[in-house]
């Protein structure tokens, strides 16, 4: 599942081969906007947003992407084929460069006006320009009951974060995924470790909390269930919380992230 560093080094991408440059070519192969056309029109900006992606064209207009599960950017040189089968859900292309979104989970074409509709709702961006870690804080308190794994991941508190960087935060925190929002003693903490985590991957694809380059030391537990937890020694937990059945998996070490609810 594609998180918030990911969807930034894609719109990165995206940006690099596409803004400023006249759309030569563009194939929507979503049954909604199957006849659109944006042949001719400049690209103006991709950014992202969270876990969702804007491609801003000349006359207002914006594509809007989301990765979901394993959505994928492929960016090739525009001689290039796109991959065969129904695994292409978008091309743009200018004279040098093509764009294939493979897999992607939502493509919707909208005036750049409606944006607010589709990205409105989301929480202060982790990665974003505009973080706001304070506001991030009140959005998650609004609902101290929930525990705090599943208040991570809804969007709609702080916009970037998925399985893995929700294991990797709570760990460093010292918090269990399991504790309530309103029980845990610094939620400001837990969302700044949260940022500082993925902006420090934000540029790079191998994926680091731990400091450790080296392979399979990049993470404290995600990942990790059964083996030793690199602080403690204890077995890495590993369990299942969140009501989307794809976000569920939480990793976590018991001993240094106590407080778990009993029966
Ligand atoms: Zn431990």
């Amino acid at each position: 599942m594609p998180e918030g560093d990911v969807v930034y080094r894609a719109a990165g991408r995206l940006g690099r081969a596409l803004d400023g440059r006249v759309l030569t070519r563009s194939d929507f192969r979503v049954p909604r906007h199957a006849t659109a056309d944006l042949t001719g029109r400049t690209v103006l900006e991709n950014v992202s947003r969270g876990k969702h992606l804007l491609t801003r064209i000349e006359g207002g207009l914006t594509v809007h992407t989301h990765l979901r599960m394993d959505g994928s950017w492929q960016i090739s040189p525009a001689t290039r084929r796109p991959p065969p089968g129904d695994v292409v859900r978008l091309v743009l292309a200018n004279a040098e460069w093509q764009a294939v979104g493979v897999r992607l989970g939502v493509v919707d074409l909208v005036t750049t006006d409606e944006e607010r509709r589709l990205v409105g709702h989301l929480g202060p961006d982790l990665l974003g320009p505009d973080w706001d870690p304070a506001e991030a804080v009140r959005r998650l308190s609004e609902r101290p009951g929930t525990a705090i794994g599943e208040a991570l991941l809804d969007q709609r508190n702080l916009a970037g974060i998925g399985t893995i960087y929700r294991a990797e935060t709570l760990f460093l925190a010292g918090v269990s995924p399991w504790r309530p929002v309103g029980a845990v003693e610094d939620v400001g903490r837990v969302v700044t470790l949260a940022q500082r985590l993925m902006h420090a991957n934000r540029e790079r694809p191998e994926r680091v909390t731990t400091g450790d380059l080296r392979p399979g030391r990049g993470s404290w537990v995600y990942g990790r269930a059964g083996r030793p937890c690199l602080r403690c020694g204890q077995r890495i937990s590993r369990g299942e919380m969140g009501a989307q059945p794809q976000e569920r998996l939480i990793f976590w070490c018991r001993h240094c992230q106590p407080g778990e609810p009993t029966g």
